[in-house]
């Protein structure tokens, strides 16, 4: 359930809600909007009973959320939420673009991706230094060594970083290394030990959808993060799985518009992933934003032929920023920015 306050209502009352609700063994989750305050209950909520809550003089109203996602839910937020990446926001009006290589290969790689990608005019850089491979065969990532390429290479270009996180173990070092948004991938969003951590952090989280999952067990995986207190959650729609076989993944543009009704919180496009070919990532990225996305996670190389990983989706420099030059255009005639 969530308790509306009133707005007019004193700090000190305030507190003493949550206070009350900490007495009947629940958490209380404080969402503070522009126009109000929203208390989510986190817990047996048969432990609270009627008119218990609805009594103290910060109430309003309290209310049932009868989605089982709660904390993510529009239910629990009626306005957008912006999740902000160094100052970056993502969410509101401006679209950002997060682009760089598949797996972070070397210092002078990193540091010409990094330069295409500022030279772009994307705002973030994203490359994994740890790589979930359907193969225990193929090249693995190049570990915590290739985190510190990545900062060196970033940070000369003032990028915040963005990088896979699969493995509790490595939450020390991503935290040392001051990752600026953890991603947690295709293969891990059912991965329920690894989201509850991640919920105890407060670094921002890139969210990727499963490939065979549904948007309602996407919205739950998130709420595993949310439940657990990291509010800083980005969905990245990458494609799912079907009977077609053409292209790597079947881009569900369905799913963005679906999304932004069911939660508040930003939702991006993985283009590279869905199409897995360079040709396609152009025009599913332009449908993505059209169709109301928040942002975009492409995948671009220096020089795409050499990647070590998924190089037929790589983007070379070149494409990078004529893609980026269509994509304002296409933002500017839905009225937002790139
Ligand atoms: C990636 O972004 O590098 C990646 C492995 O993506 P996904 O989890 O969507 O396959
Ligand atoms: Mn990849």
């Amino acid at each position: 359930m969530i308790v509306i306050v009133k707005p007019d209502a004193t700090a000190a009352q305030l507190e003493q809600l949550l206070g009350r609700i900490r007495e009947l063994g629940l958490t209380p989750m404080v969402s503070q909007g522009a126009e109000r305050t929203v208390v989510g209950l986190i817990g047996d909520e048969r432990l609270v009973s009627d008119g218990v809550l609805e009594s103290l003089p910060a109430v309003e109203q309290v209310m049932p959320i009868l989605k089982p996602y709660k904390l993510v839910s529009r239910e629990f937020k009626k306005t957008d939420s912006i999740v902000e990446v160094r100052g970056i926001p993502f969410g509101g009006p401006e679209i950002q673009v997060i682009a760089g290589p598949c797996s972070v290969e070397t210092a002078e790689q990193m540091r010409k991706a990094a330069e295409a990608v500022r030279a772009a005019g994307c705002r973030l850089m994203r490359g994994g230094a740890f790589k979930p491979r359907t193969s225990p065969y193929t090249f693995q990532g190049v570990g915590d060594e290739g985190l510190d390429f990545f900062r060196e290479a970033a940070d000369a270009y003032d990028l915040p970083i963005v990088t896979e996180l699969m493995d509790v173990r490595k939450i020390d070092v991503f935290l040392e290394k001051k990752v600026d948004v953890i991603q947690i991938g295709t293969r891990n969003m059912q991965n329920f030990d690894l989201l509850k951590e991640v919920g105890r952090l407060n670094v921002p989280v890139i969210l990727k959808r499963g490939m065979s999952a549904t948007i309602k067990e996407w919205l739950m995986a998130a709420e595993y993060i949310a439940a657990h207190g990291n509010h800083r959650i980005i969905f990245a729609e990458r494609g799912i799985r079907t009977f077609e076989t053409q292209y790597r993944n079947v881009l569900d543009v369905t799913a963005i518009p679906v999304l932004k009704k069911e939660t508040h919180l930003p939702v991006i496009v993985d283009p590279s992933h869905a199409g897995g070919k360079a040709a396609l990532v152009a025009p599913l990225a332009k449908a993505a934003i059209a169709a109301g996305a928040d942002g975009l996670l492409i995948e671009s190389h220096p020089c795409p032929e050499e990647a070590w990983c998924d190089a037929d989706q790589a983007l070379s420099p070149e494409q990078l920023t004529q893609l980026m030059g269509e994509l304002r255009r296409v933002a500017e005639a839905i009225g937002r920015t790139l």
